[in-house]
């Protein structure tokens, strides 16, 4: 798949708008993978509280993974859906202990972006974002997630058919940015997408990337 010719120049304004970051680990895999499903339908605030809260109620992800799913629930009831969501969480960790005897993620070292990524989406309540996160927000590595702010904004930009699923899309946005790219890329496509590419009435008008946007509504 070729690289539209706009969209290195679009990764360039908005380095300059939001600032190019340069990559530090948000979490250990571990936790990005629970953070990142406790993410789900909710905000990162949200996600974020209930992340202090497995933090506050057990010493380690083991612990958690050896919990009740009911008492996870408990935990994390501010981040919602907590059934299903203790449940992936539960039962994503304690694959990762029973197969690998620990919850540092050391073997995806041995396995290609391809090899991790189909690895970790066989992971319960994983699916490809939430795996994407873990290999680039943890691990550093040039696998893009496709939250619903880049799916939105990419849609707008034209980088996707507007039938695209999020599956799709994940493909797509893999294959035409550039690997040094995907990182400054993704966080300040969410950041333009929060701030002014909205879901509901995008602020064009004030729009740094309007000029190379075909889906750019123009108010007169
Ligand atoms: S011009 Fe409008 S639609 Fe296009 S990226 Fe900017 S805010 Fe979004």
């Amino acid at each position: 798949m070729v690289t539209p010719a706009r969209l290195p120049v679009i990764v360039r304004f908005l380095d300059q708008e939001y600032f190019r970051p340069r990559f530090a680990p948000r979490y250990p895999p571990a936790e990005e993978m629970v953070f990142t499903i406790l993410a789900q339908n909710t905000t990162d605030i949200n996600a974020g509280r209930a992340l202090a809260a497995l933090h506050e109620k057990y010493p380690g992800w083991e612990d958690v993974a050896r919990a009740p799913v009911e008492d996870i629930a408990g935990a994390i009831s501010m981040s919602g859906i907590s059934g299903p969501k203790s449940r992936y969480i539960k039962g994503s960790l304690s694959a990762l202990l029973e197969e690998h005897g620990d919850l540092e993620m050391k073997f995806l070292e041995g396995m290609d972006d391809r090899e991790a990524l189909d690895y970790l989406t066989e992971l319960p309540g994983v699916g490809v974002k939430t795996a994407s996160c873990v290999l680039l927000f943890a691990l550093g590595r040039p696998v893009m997630p496709v939250d619903t702010h880049v799916f939105r904004v990419c849609k707008r930009l034209d980088f996707l058919p507007e039938e695209a699923t999020r599956e799709e899309a994940h493909w797509i946005m893999n294959a035409i940015v550039p690997d040094e790219d995907k990182y400054s890329f993704h966080i300040n496509l969410v950041l333009h997408g929060r701030k002014v590419c909205k879901a509901v009435r995008p602020r064009c008008g004030e729009c740094v990337i309007e000029g190379l946007c075909p889906g750019a509504i123009i108010e007169y």
